[in-house]
């Protein structure tokens, strides 16, 4: 057996941890270093040993856009879960990025401050959330966002100013930390404005309400699977539900009945029966449309 790396730090160390209790569809082989750090200082000492020694790491937010491989994820996993930190002034909020969206979109809006509303039940935190640049109810998140503040190991900290989306790197479903691997979030200053917070709370309770109704929390998913692009005049979502494949099931996995751009796992599903999956719908999607759609989701760990 491989020895195992030894690691301190103030937050948990787990070794060989499933995946599958860290991520919405509920599958992933295990992660060979699993870290939880207590907080920023202690994630930032993680990260500097780790790129010292040349590990891998891979940042976790909530596990809700991934497929993480059946073969699990070599090197370690970075839980940011308790970068929780939160402070809110007139016009603006300061947030870490393992806050949940959704909690500070409620926090915010019931007080009477509006920007995030669109976000609300969205189920990641604000970290993977801004890598993604999440897009609901047609608002991105880079168009509320001030600031990032990050940490590179190779550089140190960085701070971006995003001025209302005018920054480079920010695009459709695009932020530029997709061009920075190894570089963490770790807060962001959001953008405010006041508002009457009954009309917000109905604004939020009316995203839950759609979504409810759009079977997201129905069974495990990742949400949509594929992109949506112009090109094709429709959403990715409609092409699927017109080839008929809405109910398609391979293995565990299931086109789900009631939207054809999200994925089940009907209970026992592997992340292989999910990628089978969505190389079927591809493959109809090519063969009628000649598009070859792309994927939202991300692939984690090792798909060799
Ligand atoms: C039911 C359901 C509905 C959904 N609806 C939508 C929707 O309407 N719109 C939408 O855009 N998405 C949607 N999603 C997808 C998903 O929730 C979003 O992409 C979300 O923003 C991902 O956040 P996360 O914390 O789960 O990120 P994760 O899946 O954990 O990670 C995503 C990426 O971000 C990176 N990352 C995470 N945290 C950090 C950090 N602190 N620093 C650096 N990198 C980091 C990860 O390494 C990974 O590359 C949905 C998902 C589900 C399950």
């Amino acid at each position: 057996m491989k020895p195992r790396p030894e690691i301190r730090i103030r937050g948990r160390i787990l070794y060989d941890e499933g995946m599958a209790g860290h991520t919405s569809f509920k599958t992933g082989g295990p992660a060979e270093i699993f870290a939880l750090p207590a907080d920023r200082e202690d994630l930032l000492t993680l990260v500097d040993l780790l790129h010292r020694r040349g590990l891998p790491y891979f940042l976790l937010g909530r596990g809700t856009n991934l497929l993480v491989s059946d073969r699990g994820i070599r090197g370690a996993v970075i839980d940011t879960a308790e970068l929780q930190e939160w402070r809110s002034e007139p016009g603006r909020l300061y947030a870490g990025s393992g806050q949940d969206l959704s909690r500070l979109a409620w926090e915010t809006g019931i007080r009477g401050w509006g920007g995030l509303e669109a976000f609300y039940a969205l189920p990641g935190s604000l970290g993977g959330s801004l890598w993604m640049n999440a897009r609901c109810y047609e608002v991105s998140l880079s168009e509320v966002l001030l600031s990032v503040d990050y940490y590179d190991p190779r550089q140190g900290w960085g701070e971006m100013n995003v001025l209302a989306g005018e920054e480079g790197g920010f695009g459709y479903k695009r932020s530029p930390f997709q061009d920075r691997p190894g570089t963490v979030i770790l807060g962001a200053v959001i953008r405010l404005g006041e508002a009457d917070p009954e009309a917000l709370k109905q604004r939020m309770l009316d995203c839950e309400a759609d979504r409810r109704a759009k079977g997201h929390f129905a069974a495990p998913s990742a949400g949509s699977v594929f992109k949506n692009s112009r090109a094709l005049g429709k959403p990715s979502g409609k092409i699927i539900d017109e080839l008929g494949l809405k109910g398609l099931r391979l293995g565990g996995a299931m086109v789900s009945p009631r939207h054809g751009n999200i994925i089940y796992n009907t209970g026992n599903a592997s992340s292989g029966d999910i990628a089978a999956l969505i190389l079927k719908i591809k493959e109809e999607v090519y063969r009628s449309t000649g598009w070859t759609l792309e994927e939202e989701i991300l692939y984690a760990g090792d798909w060799s």
